[in-house]
């Protein structure tokens, strides 16, 4: 019988998270994060996501989001950048948006882009998405509704290395569900076969993994994998996954020169922020973004 390879342990990861600011930093140090996310009924995905990057330690944080959702997004914290997206009838992020001008000053020294929470599933979105995806040679995290409309675009998948050809990091973070579009399987299949499906998505599109849920699986792009043990049931609610996203953004921009460390740690602190905001609330009573104001505990 084939050995089943040994997952790494998440956790381990964390010690880049721990080491202190050298104490001449400066927030050039630590990267710009770009969070493209909402549309109508969505502002709160784009919120969540970019509260956590900033509480994740990024230099800066600027969001994008469709021009009628803005204030909404901007209140969540003055520490908060945004750029109006053009939006079209339903209040989804357009394609007008990828007019050279406009996408210049959208996606111009940027240290890690992270696209999808709330963005929704219309055409004009999709066409932005995949410009957005191959017009850029920044680092990547994509999930939500990005996974959904990408599982659409083999051919995109195939051009994750982005304008330049190089390969650049690009993360996913598929839930099962959002795994099993972008496989083109069952979520029981998913779920039944969570780690030789994940090592193989990982290896064969390049890319770096997080198969999301109960003990989450990292996969990367050399075929080595992590598994989580943080986190608990209370997190099973909306939110969850899009803070998830602004803490990998985060983690990235900080540590642009270890992503597998960086994606594995974030993972890591967001369920273990989870579980000491449990510990103050109750498994059904938990909002997603108790643990963001967690997170601190966490980097302990
Ligand atoms: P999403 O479905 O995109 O909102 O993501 C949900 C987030 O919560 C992911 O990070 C999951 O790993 C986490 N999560 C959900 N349920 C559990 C659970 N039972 N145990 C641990 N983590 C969970
Ligand atoms: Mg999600």
């Amino acid at each position: 019988a084939q050995e089943r390879p040994r997952l790494r342990w998440a956790g381990a990861a964390k010690r880049i998270a721990e080491a202190p600011r050298t104490a001449d930093a400066n927030k050039g140090l630590y990267g710009h994060a770009l969070i493209v996310a909402g549309a109508w009924g969505k502002s709160g995905a784009a919120a969540m996501a970019s509260l956590a990057a900033l509480r994740t330690g990024a230099g800066l944080v600027t969001a994008a989001i469709p021009e009628s959702i803005l204030p909404m997004v901007a209140g969540v914290a003055p520490e908060l950048m945004t750029i109006p997206l053009k939006q079209g009838a339903k209040g989804e992020i357009d394609r007008a948006n990828l007019e050279p001008e406009a996408f210049e000053v959208l996606t111009k020294r940027r240290t890690v882009i992270a696209v999808g929470p709330g963005i929704g599933e219309e055409p004009s979105t999709e066409e932005f998405l995949l410009g957005l995806i191959e017009k850029t040679d920044v680092p990547l995290v994509i999930d939500a509704d990005a996974l959904n409309l990408l599982a659409k675009h083999p051919e995109t998948m195939k051009k994750l290395s982005g304008s330049s050809g190089r390969r650049r990091t690009v993360v996913m973070t598929p839930h099962p569900g959002e795994m099993a579009r972008l496989a083109g399987i069952s979520t029981k299949e998913v779920q039944t076969n969570r780690e030789p499906l994940a090592r193989e998505f990982a290896q064969r599109h390049q890319i770096t993994l997080v198969l999301k849920g109960w003990r989450t699986l990292i996969a990367h792009p050399g075929g080595e994998m992590a598994v989580n043990t943080t986190g608990n049931p209370g997190m099973a609610k909306g939110g969850s996954g899009d803070i998830l996203t602004g803490i990998v953004a985060a983690m990235l921009a900080q540590h642009a020169d270890r992503p597998a460390e960086a994606v594995e740690a974030a993972v890591y602190l967001h369920g273990l922020a989870a579980d000491f905001a449990v510990r103050e609330q109750d498994e059904h009573t938990l909002l997603a973004t108790d643990t963001i104001g967690h997170l601190f505990r966490a980097f302990h």
